[in-house]
């Protein structure tokens, strides 16, 4: 299949013509016409699978398909470390790059009080690692109360991790109804399943 039979923003094709990504890899075929359609997924694939432009093109698509204006952000994208967040953020700003979305960091290892003064810019997107997203949160200067998007990428590492409670708290404080995608590289053990129990509502299920 092709990028243009996906329904993308034209802005969206555009940077995928700049950055040469000529056809859809098989994750993001797989999926980005029900997360476009606000379904819950719940996916088990693997890094380098091209999961992160699997999640973040139809997240940038719901985001210039709608019409509110909160001044809080309407993407919430949890992962398990650092430099995965650093990276997903990337990706966002090479797949945003004609549109006027922008993505924000929060994680460990960066001043608090300068992500504080970050966060009140308004990003659309916040990409975190659940330590210092809940510590933002706890601080008020996290504010989830319009995210229409969670992504949860790497779920599996964020329990390996020890993040599970710190997880379903954040996700707790995104409102519902909302969509919700899980990625997991490995199917679920017990903890996985709890989680998937707890966050997604009838999600379509994908194993790639
Ligand atoms: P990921 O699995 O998200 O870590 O992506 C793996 C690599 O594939 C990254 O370097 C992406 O930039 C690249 N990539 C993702 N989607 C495509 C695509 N459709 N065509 C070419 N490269 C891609």
């Amino acid at each position: 299949s092709t990028f243009n039979q996906l329904d993308l923003h034209e802005r969206l094709l555009k940077a995928l013509e700049e950055l040469s990504f000529e056809q859809p890899t098989q994750v993001q075929s797989a999926t980005i016409p029900a997360a476009i359609a606000g379904k819950d997924l719940y996916v088990i694939a693997q890094t380098g699978s091209g999961k992160t432009a699997a999640f973040v093109l139809p997240l940038l698509q719901r985001l210039l398909q709608d019409e509110s204006k909160p001044l809080a952000p309407r993407g919430f994208i949890l992962v398990p470390t650092r430099e995965l967040a650093r990276q997903v953020v990337k990706d966002i700003a090479s797949l945003a790059q004609f549109t006027f979305l922008k993505a924000e960091l929060v994680t460990g290892g960066e001043d608090f009080k300068v992500q504080a003064a970050r966060l009140r810019k308004n990003p659309d997107i916040v990409v975190a690692t659940p330590g210092r997203a809940l510590e933002q949160l706890a601080a008020g200067n996290l504010e989830l109360g319009s995210v229409q998007t969670l992504v949860l990428d790497e779920a599996d590492r964020m329990l390996d991790m020890g993040f599970s409670e710190d997880v379903t708290t954040l996700a707790e404080a995104c409102p519902q109804p909302r969509q919700t995608a899980l990625y997991s590289a490995t199917k679920g053990n017990r903890g996985l399943q709890r989680m998937i129990d707890s966050v997604l509502h009838e999600p379509d299920i994908l194993e790639l």
